[in-house]
């Protein structure tokens, strides 16, 4: 038996007991899960002495790189979520880089100014540029009940395209649910055997340019795609355990999100991506599209304003902000209204997602760096089938440059 990849996974599952929704996915079935949890929670205390002591077995076994460096990053992250959860006071920064291995700064506010400039003169006219950009966004916003056929397009295309990109198991399969009431727009949840289940969240209108990176973000080549492979070639061909389970705030997410935000790129070039919206979703939508090459230019600039929520996790957390002067952050250098500015409040001010918010904007940055070269390709599949750590990526990029 895999003796520490069993630690590992009982020491996650345990953790949940404590903090519920840590375990995002766990794919190890009910009867080992029962096994685990049989003599009810064990006490913060005891967690923190296993967690010590996991840590040490990792360090002494000569365990292959690598699956060593990960366990390694992985209970760093367990770790300081138990000193968390135990009362222990960590600087926010330092919590943001135990559990995720990265090191994030505040973005310069003139970044975004710069990226406010472009939309200001891609959306000429009367009016405050608030007011532009909203009268923008409602031409490209779609009836709910036609959102699932987009999504079921959406679907099919990206399929196709990861197909050739990789060989995705035998039986794999999405589905796709629409829900309400929750922190985030869209969540892959891994239900194992190769399936998941994308849940949409229409609180917030959807909007057509939204519909393909939602779904290869989640989906193909994104969440889904990495969770399939990896459970197929760490999970059930090299036997580790550790692989049948997913925590949140740790390391494996600034990967996870990396590669779902460089997904679409990974399959679509820009053209195409273009050419999929304007031919197949606009149609499909019964909308007109109106000026494709300056929607191609503002989905650029407004790309640029991804690290103001990382900005705003910083002001909340070190600088303590009111939420209402965090909304007010979030409508001026994220250029939203005041109702999509709360909805994203409500993901940062969420316990279980105050330091995750830092791994679109890093694990997106550091998987571009780390996917620039030729051998793209073959990086990504790496990244896919790899147990890889932020670490390990930025050593790659270092010794490349
Ligand atoms: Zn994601």
């Amino acid at each position: 038996m895999d003796e520490i990849g069993r630690a590992y996974v009982a020491l996650g599952l345990r953790i949940n007991e404590h903090f519920p929704g840590y375990v995002d996915a766990y794919i190890g079935g009910d009867e080992t899960r029962q096994a685990i949890l049989a003599h009810g929670p064990r006490s913060l205390a005891d967690l923190r002495e296993d967690a010590d002591r996991l840590a040490q077995r990792i360090a002494g076994e000569p365990l292959p790189e690598p699956r060593k460096t990960w366990l390694a990053k992985q209970v760093e992250a367990m770790r300081t979520m138990l000193a968390r959860l135990d009362g222990e006071i960590i600087p926010f920064r330092e919590e943001a880089e135990r559990c995720l291995d990265i090191r994030p700064e505040r973005v310069p506010e003139t970044e975004f100014e710069a990226a406010i400039a472009e939309i200001d003169r891609l959306l000429p006219g009367p009016g405050p540029l608030e007011e532009r950009v909203e009268a923008w966004k409602k031409q490209t916003e779609v009836a709910e009940d036609k959102v699932p056929m987009l999504l079921e397009l959406a679907r099919q295309e990206a399929r196709r395209r990861t197909q050739a990109l990789v060989d995705l198991p035998d039986g794999e399969d999405v589905e796709i649910l629409i829900v309400h009431n929750q922190p985030w727009s869209g969540y892959n949840w891994y239900l194992g055997h190769y399936r998941s289940r994308i849940d949409v969240n229409l609180d917030l209108p959807t909007r057509v340019p939204s519909i393909l990176p939602l779904m290869t973000h989640e989906g193909y080549p994104g969440h889904h795609t990495e969770h399939a492979l990896k459970e197929k070639i760490l999970y059930r061909e090299k036997g580790w355990e550790e692989a049948s389970i997913f925590l949140l705030n740790t390391p494996e997410c600034v990967i996870s999100e990396g590669i779902a935000n460089v997904a679409l790129d990974m399959i679509f070039t820009e053209d195409e991506a273009a050419a999929f919206l304007h031919d197949v979703l606009y149609p499909a939508a019964g909308l007109e599209h109106l000026d494709p090459e300056r929607d191609r230019a503002l989905g650029r600039a407004f790309r640029k304003l991804a690290g103001v929520s990382g900005n705003v996790a910083f002001l909340a957390y070190e600088d303590g902000w009111s939420d209402d002067e965090l909304v007010a952050y979030i409508q001026k250098y994220g250029l939203r209204s005041e109702t999509e500015a709360r909805f994203s409040l409500k993901f940062i001010r969420n316990p279980m997602f105050r330091t995750y918010i830092f791994t679109y904007f890093y694990g997106e940055r550091m998987l571009r760096a780390a996917l620039a070269g030729p051998d793209r390709r073959e990086v990504f599949r790496r990244l896919l089938t790899e147990p890889l750590t932020p670490g390990v990526v930025a050593g790659w990029i270092s010794q490349a440059s």
